[in-house]
């Protein structure tokens, strides 16, 4: 029987408990569909640091790479932040992006449309419906280039190679090509020579894809726009911290940070998969955390890395009924309506699988 191995990093505050939610979900689809997963846990985050004094240990370096792919819940607490940088959970994170050579983070925002009174817009500004995919450059870029300070000044360096803006340019008209074929670059190359540069190269990849329609944005119009019409988009691509910024502001857009998944990918179809949202430390241990963000993360997961395409389309299409059904998580709800636990969400989404 084909497995794959699966390496799990649950991580801290309510990490473990919505990916005990999503291996249910991976557990009852493989038994459906004739193949099997194996998990192997791994310290990350905080609990990493009680442990063995280390935000990212070797050991789960070791283990993401001998495996098919990566599901990480969330790091980070109180209790770690105060701690110095290079013991701090958010470290962790920025090493194993590194290790593992994750430079595209795909993010899309989705509207449920019977959750549309959670978006803050106007319901006339949604009513084509909020599907927005934003590819971000995650290893490059202001982040990573050279940077001080003294006394009076600092600095920081943005450059971009033709390598590093291909290979990203070429992961979002792969994506686009399997929706809507629509790719708009975000750049600031009215001030930025790395942005003209962006620009040159994301066109040269455009050649190569003709069936997808592609077109440049300026950042601070794509962040007004983003607002005004968000219906327009469909795959953005853009550098690492203009991403950054228009990742979050999609994702509050559709007002549901329980909901949204993320994929962080390498070259070839390495992935790590994981839930938007933080570790939550005001609801963990409750058992009432929304397990639906990192569940649509594993629908990631089978499309990207495992290439299990009908198995993503299962996942959310369960997803999808059993929230027009009406489950709710406490932080979806409105007031009348009934709250489920993690593991009651987690079970009426296998019951529609
Ligand atoms: P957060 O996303 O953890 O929580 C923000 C708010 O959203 C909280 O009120 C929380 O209860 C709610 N929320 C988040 N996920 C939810 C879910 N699945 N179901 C229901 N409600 C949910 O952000 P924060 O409070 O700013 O950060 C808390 C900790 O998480 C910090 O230590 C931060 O550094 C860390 N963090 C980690 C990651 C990551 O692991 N990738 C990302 C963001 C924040």
């Amino acid at each position: 029987m084909k497995t794959y191995n699966i390496a799990v990093l649950g991580g801290d505050g309510i990490g473990p408990e919505v990916v005990a939610g999503a291996i249910a979900v991976m557990n009852h689809i493989a038994q459906k569909r004739g193949f099997a997963f194996e998990f192997k846990n791994y310290l990350a985050g905080g609990c990493a640091i009680d442990a063995v004094n280390d935000p990212m240990p070797q050991e789960t370096i070791d283990g993401c790479k001998a495996s098919d792919s990566v599901l990480l819940g969330a790091v980070g607490g109180e209790k770690w932040d105060t701690f110095p940088s290079h013991l701090r959970p958010e470290t962790g994170l920025l090493r194993i992006r590194a290790e593992l050579g994750l430079f595209a983070n795909l993010r899309p925002a989705q509207l449920f449309k019977e959750l549309a009174d959670a978006c803050p817009l106007k319901p006339r500004l949604i009513e084509n419906g909020l599907d927005v995919l934003v590819v971000r450059e995650l290893t490059g870029g202001i982040y990573f280039g050279d940077k001080g300070r003294d006394e009076t000044s600092g600095y920081d360096t943005l450059k971009y190679s033709d390598y590093e803006i291909k290979r990203i340019a070429k992961v979002a008209f792969e994506v686009a090509m399997k929706r809507n074929k629509n790719v708009v670059s975000v750049d600031k190359a009215n001030v930025l020579e790395s942005s003209r540069v962006w620009r040159k190269f994301v066109e040269e990849v455009a050649k190569d894809y003709p069936e997808v329609k592609q077109s440049n944005m300026y950042v601070d119009n794509a962040a007004m726009q983003l607002v005004r019409n968000p219906g327009q988009f469909d795959v953005i691509v853009t550098g690492n911290m203009f991403g950054d910024i228009l990742s979050d502001e999609a994702a509050m857009i559709t007002g549901s940070i329980g909901m949204l998944p993320s994929a962080s990918l390498a070259e070839g179809s390495f992935g790590l998969y994981e839930p938007v949202h933080g570790s939550a430390p005001d609801i963990a241990g409750k058992g009432i955390a929304n397990p639906i963000a990192t569940i649509m993360s594993v629908a990631m997961m089978f499309r990207y890395s495992l290439d299990l395409m009908e198995e993503a389309d299962m996942i959310e299409n369960a997803v999808a009924k059993a929230i027009a059904q009406g489950a709710r998580t406490a932080d979806i709800a409105v007031e009348g309506e009934k709250v489920l636990s993690t593991d009651e969400m987690t079970q009426r989404i296998i019951e529609n699988l």
